[in-house]
């Protein structure tokens, strides 16, 4: 089964992509990830995008995308966390893959603000934490999970949120026409447990 996630920036669809993969036995595939990955000369001109807001090219992007979905442990089926973005990935990616389900994870323009403003990640785990909403750190700059020290995201910065959230509008909103109704929403305002109990009664009709 492979299963796309769709939703602004901060809607929880890396957190809820993590906890379905884990749930299901299936490959987390996150781009932003993939990218934050790259070492050398290749990062310095990834992050010339990321930290201003605006998307990678598509060549860059489908190349390291591709030679992920090809190891073992996707076999049983993937979750994509970030792509496709825009309406020509979702077209690039039809031609590699069946894509099974969609979720759209929806929240207010307002609320994304509001949580990558506050939004931490662990360097040592990944596990992501929020200063505004939950979950908060225990002690301030510190994991609850592993002791890791928290970081801000270098593009979790006010001018490039709001392009983001712009690219959302103009761009990957029309990812989800070209699955033509095929997309469920689920309310991402809601705990990250009700939104997982959401998205597992959708997996679960299949
Ligand atoms: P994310 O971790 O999903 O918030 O992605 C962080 C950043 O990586 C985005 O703001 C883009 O700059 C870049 N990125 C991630 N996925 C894609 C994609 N499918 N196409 C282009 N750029 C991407």
């Amino acid at each position: 089964m492979n299963i796309i996630f769709v939703g602004v920036q901060g809607s929880g669809k890396g957190t809820q992509a993590k906890i379905i993969a884990r749930k299901l036995g299936l490959c987390h595939i996150s781009t932003g990830d993939l990218l934050r990955e790259t070492t050398g000369e290749l990062r310095k001109e990834i992050d010339s995008y990321i930290t201003v807001g605006k998307l990678v090219p598509d060549d860059l992007i489908l190349k390291m995308l591709l030679e992920r979905m090809e190891q073992d442990d996707c076999k049983k089926g993937i979750i994509l966390d970030g792509y496709p973005r825009k309406i020509v990935q979702a077209e690039t990616l039809d031609t590699k893959i069946t894509v099974d389900e969609i979720i759209e994870i929806a929240i207010s323009d307002e609320t994304a603000l509001h949580r990558l403003e506050g939004r931490l990640t662990c360097k040592k785990c990944g596990h992501g934490f929020n200063e505004r909403t939950e979950p908060k750190p225990n002690v301030k700059g510190v994991c609850n999970d592993c002791g890791g020290a928290l970081f801000s995201r270098d593009d979790d910065h006010k001018e490039a949120i709001l392009e983001r959230i712009a690219t959302y509008h103009k761009e990957t909103k029309k990812v989800l026409d070209h699955y033509k109704g095929r997309a469920v929403t689920i309310n991402g305002e809601q705990s990250i447990e009700k939104v997982t109990e959401d998205i597992l009664k959708v997996l679960e009709k299949r």
